[in-house]
Formats: C-alpha cells, structure tokens, sequence
C-alpha cells in the first residue's frame, strides 16, 4: 500500500536517468514482444525510457536493453511519442 507522499523513482534503460515513475514510460516484454503500458498497470517486469527524450527511442541505444528487437521496440516508441517533428 501507498503510504505517505513517497514517490517511486524509476531508471530509464537507456540513458539512465532517474526519474520519478509518472514521468517514464513503461515497457512491459512479452514472449510475442513489447507492450507499451501507458497505464502502468500492466503485469510482468516493466522497464521504463524516457518519453520526453528522442534520444532514448533510437535502435542502437536500445539495443542493450532489447537486444534483437530493439529495431521493433525503436518503431513502436517512435510511432507513439512522435516522430522528429516533436509532435505530442
Ligand atoms: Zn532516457
């Protein structure tokens, strides 16, 4: 249970920032792939990046944390955030 004003502090896997978990964006890994949860509510181990960051989206950044899929996961995070015009 929640207690008090604590608040959960989470580490993007790219860059490693630490950020309170509101501010990140939650990746959960499945055996079919990756689940972006924007809920956070999401069984399974989630990691976090950064969705204010482009630079935690890129393919080989990601690459360390989602290995062969990494290009699959880059798509997705851009296809969701925005795209290089910084739309959302
Ligand atoms: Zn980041």
């Amino acid at each position: 249970m929640a207690r008090g004003k604590h608040v959960p502090i989470r580490m993007c896997v790219v860059c490693r920032r630490r950020r309170p978990k509101h501010e990140l964006l939650r990746i959960v890994r499945t055996p079919e792939g990756f689940i972006l949860d924007e809920s956070g509510k999401l069984p399974g181990r989630g990691a976090y990046v950064c969705p204010d960051n482009p630079a935690c989206w890129e393919e080989k950044k990601l690459r360390r944390f989602a290995g062969a899929r990494a290009g699959e996961l880059s798509r997705m995070l851009k296809a969701r955030l925005g795209g290089e015009d910084g739309q959302g």
